[in-house]
């Protein structure tokens, strides 16, 4: 392995970074309870300021805090590229985790602690990166921005959406983005590691399902009893066998996993080529087909009272460029007396796995592992990205680089107990970006 001396600047304090990130508790419990993210985004800006980077810092409501800085490139004709990561993490319950989810400790090679793979390690990547670029005086082709942005756990709403309704001049001449969830590696064998690059999202459609019926006494006769419209809708939307459907994203993805691993690739039964990726079937199994989860009911308040309504909560999940089918079929399931309300809808991502960004992240990858084969993979959850492609028609990849050793089950680790990353993984992580971002 490599001695301490041969490390570059980053290499040595990336992990540092990553620790000092991880023991300032910036859980986002969604309400507004929690202690906000300005603690970590005040260690963002003593980091820059120690090497002379001026940054902005906004504060969207006191407390949440995002910073963002932009690198000048010495090609002024190329558009710019936004690195984000998010400065919040999801709470961490103590007692059910071997160490102080807040206590950033360093043990067997792993940094652990809530945020360690989502995503103070990109956090503090990206700023070992930065300070590195500084300090030595280099200078990328292109404009940088690097932002650091509040509440991506509960929708970016004191995050990225902010920034972008209130401060898209801190993006101007952004068309293209990286950030969480992906880059990371699959060992196949010793000779072939799979790096999954986030291309494709899908949306989310949490909808509030309400039936309308005659109230009345239990005792009597009532043919239009509202608990029992709901209970059918949400039965047939629960219940409805969503057929496969491939995105060009997923069908690539299963493609190219089916030839690393000598297999064959059946679209009737894509089963086989889904057991080959072991645990992280958890990030891409739901993107063969819509999702439909019933998550919620509500109705009545005694026991011989027939309401005059019901209602329920579906978690709908839909496929980049298959929404208009989700929703006619949703449509087609509610039945006559239920109609539906959306409680939040956002949208589907999907871009093609090309261009001048996805050959540069190939060749960074590879000139750090000559064993690395890069694939597109779609999301089932959502990231910033999002905000940042609806708001500002920003192109984004998850493209977080991290070689981890063969058989970590790296999905366990989002929002897991035990979070952890390895420190290799995050010096592999700012070589790669350092490639990437200079050269690109
Ligand atoms: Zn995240």
């Amino acid at each position: 392995m490599t001695s301490a001396e041969s490390l570059t600047p980053a290499e040595r304090e990336v992990a540092d970074l990553c620790v000092e990130l991880i023991r300032v508790d910036s859980s986002n419990y969604g309400d507004g309870s929690g202690p906000g993210e300005r603690a970590a985004a005040e260690v963002v800006m003593a980091r820059l300021a120690e090497v002379g980077i001026e940054a902005t810092y906004v504060e969207s409501e006191p407390g949440r805090g995002n910073v963002v800085t932009r690198v000048e490139g010495t090609d002024p004709s190329l558009p710019a590229l936004l690195v984000h990561g998010h400065l919040d993490v999801v709470p961490a319950n103590a007692a059910d985790w071997s160490v102080d989810p807040f206590a950033g400790e360093v043990r067997d090679g792993y940094i652990w602690g809530r945020g360690a793979v989502d995503m103070k390690d990109m956090d503090a990547m990206m700023l070992a990166v930065l300070r590195q670029l500084k300090r030595e005086g280099r200078r990328p082709r292109r404009d940088l921005v690097f932002a650091w942005v509040a509440d991506e756990e509960a929708g970016g709403v004191y995050g990225a959406k902010h920034l972008t309704a209130h401060h898209p001049e801190l993006f101007e001449g952004v068309t293209e983005a990286i950030s969480e969830v992906g880059g990371y590696s699959l060992e196949v064998d010793p000779s072939l590691r799979l790096y999954l690059i986030e291309t494709a999202q899908k949306g989310l459609a949490w909808m509030k399902l309400i039936a309308d019926g005659t109230a009345g006494h239990g005792s009597m006769l009532n043919g239009d009893n509202a608990v029992t419209e709901v209970a059918r809708a949400v039965a047939r939307i629960g219940e409805h066998d969503w057929p496969l459907t491939y995105t060009p994203t997923v069908r690539t993805f299963l493609t190219e996993v089916a030839d690393a691993f000598g297999i064959p690739f059946d679209e009737d039964d894509p089963q086989p080529v889904l057991d080959r990726i072991g645990p992280l079937v958890r990030f891409v199994g739901a993107t063969l087909r819509h999702t439909t989860n019933p998550t919620q009911l509500t109705a009545g308040y005694k026991s011989n009272v027939i309401p005059g309504q019901a209602s329920a909560v579906i978690d709908g999940r839909f496929l980049p460029g298959f929404e208009e089918d989700f929703f006619k079929t949703i449509d087609s399931l509610l039945g006559p007396k239920v109609r539906r309300e959306f409680i939040h809808h956002d949208i589907a991502l999907e871009t093609s796995f090309d261009g001048a960004l996805v050959e540069s992240m190939i060749a960074a990858l590879k000139a750090e592992d000559p064993t690395a084969r890069a694939i597109p993979y779609c999301m089932s959850g959502g990231t910033d990205n999002k905000t940042f492609f609806a708001d500002l028609e920003v192109r984004g990849f998850g493209f977080v680089p991290l070689r981890l050793p063969a058989g970590m089950d790296f999905a366990a680790m989002f929002h897991g107990v035990d979070e952890r990353v390895p420190v290799e993984a995050l010096q592999f992580g700012v070589r790669v970006l350092d490639r990437l971002l200079l050269n690109y």
